[in-house]
């Protein structure tokens, strides 16, 4: 998605593959494995330092768990680089994964079509983070943050790589482009 919209995009595994880039993107998954291997790799004291250093970084779902100050239900310590607290799986088992078609005013009037897939559910944002959408289970529940944004930091509750609608990787590549040190200057 981020290539097809004309970024330059690799993978990382390792905390030297973190170097000079201009951006992160933590996925989604399972955030148990992502910390269990982040403890293996050594990777937790580099990915803080540069979450820190105000690099923009997004993460959808397990990402998402990963960036939280707080997630429960995570017999691991996150990141905690973003204002929010989630609860993991908190929307149901595998089978109560959901697709909603979210109003989302930083992307314009057309609705962006996500997809959830055990999920987990923002359960407090603090004063630091703007929600840029909520979603709405049932007809009287309370809205519920799906996407927020702190700074250079974006974090989703779905998936927006599994459909053709690269509105929030854009989005998220405007973050990044705004941050840009001009070239030459690093
Ligand atoms: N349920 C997963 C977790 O708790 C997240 C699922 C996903 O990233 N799609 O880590």
């Amino acid at each position: 998605m981020l290539r097809r919209i004309g970024a330059s995009a690799r993978e990382v595994r390792t905390a030297e593959q973190l170097r000079s880039l201009d951006g992160l993107i933590i996925p989604g998954g399972e955030s148990t494995t992502f910390c269990r291997l982040m403890e293996d790799f050594r990777l937790y004291e580099p990915l803080r330092a540069f979450v820190g250093s105000g690099v923009p970084t997004w993460g959808t779902c397990a990402g998402m768990i990963v960036l939280a100050r707080h997630a429960s239900g995570l017999p691991f310590p996150t990141l905690e680089a973003m204002d929010i607290e989630v609860d993991r799986n908190a929307y149901g088992r595998q089978v109560d994964s959901f697709e909603a078609d979210l109003d989302v005013p930083v992307l314009g009037e057309t609705p962006f079509h996500a997809v959830f897939i055990r999920a987990p559910v923002v359960a407090s944002v603090g004063a630091a983070a703007e929600v840029l959408a909520t979603v709405q289970r049932g007809a009287g529940d309370k809205p519920s943050p799906v996407a927020v944004r702190q700074g250079a930091l974006l974090a989703t509750s779905f998936h927006p790589e599994l459909t053709q609608d690269a509105r929030f990787h854009q989005y998220f590549l405007d973050i990044v482009n705004s941050q840009r040190m001009p070239s030459g200057a690093k």
